[in-house]
């Protein structure tokens, strides 16, 4: 069994978490110890980490990120991973549009009140 430990920032008191990745031939298994690090749940700390990213890896090993990348493609984590990022990309680009809407929404909004507004006006003359 291999096994590759990091250390990552947080945003809340504790100092940092730490995400374990255990390679058991070709099954690989992830915990973190921030508050959805479990089992039936998916923090981005291990998120980011299985895909290969050092983005918030606080400990001196970052580096290994490319070992875990390499353990994750030869396992069943890789396709999941692979689709949750997909996902994870779709769900970001939809919220962008959706404020986009939101602002077109208002500034429609407010165009025709400051319309209706004119034409009662314009009636009442
Ligand atoms: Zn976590």
């Amino acid at each position: 069994m291999k096994e590759l430990h990091f250390r990552v920032q947080t945003s809340s008191d504790t100092p940092h978490y730490t995400v374990s990745i255990h390679k058991d031939d070709k099954n690989i298994s992830a915990h973190c110890t921030c508050e959805h690090g479990g089992r039936e749940t998916l923090c981005k700390h291990r998120l980011a980490i299985l895909s290969g990213k050092a983005k918030w890896i606080i400990s001196d090993n970052a580096a290994d990120v490319k070992r875990v990348l390499s353990w994750v493609a030869w396992s069943d984590v890789g396709q999941a991973i692979t689709k949750a990022v997909y996902a994870q990309k779709r769900l970001k680009d939809a919220q962008k549009e959706l404020e986009r809407a939101t602002a077109l929404l208002q500034d429609a909004e407010a165009e025709m009140s400051a319309a209706q507004q004119a034409l009662i006006q314009a009636m009442n003359d």
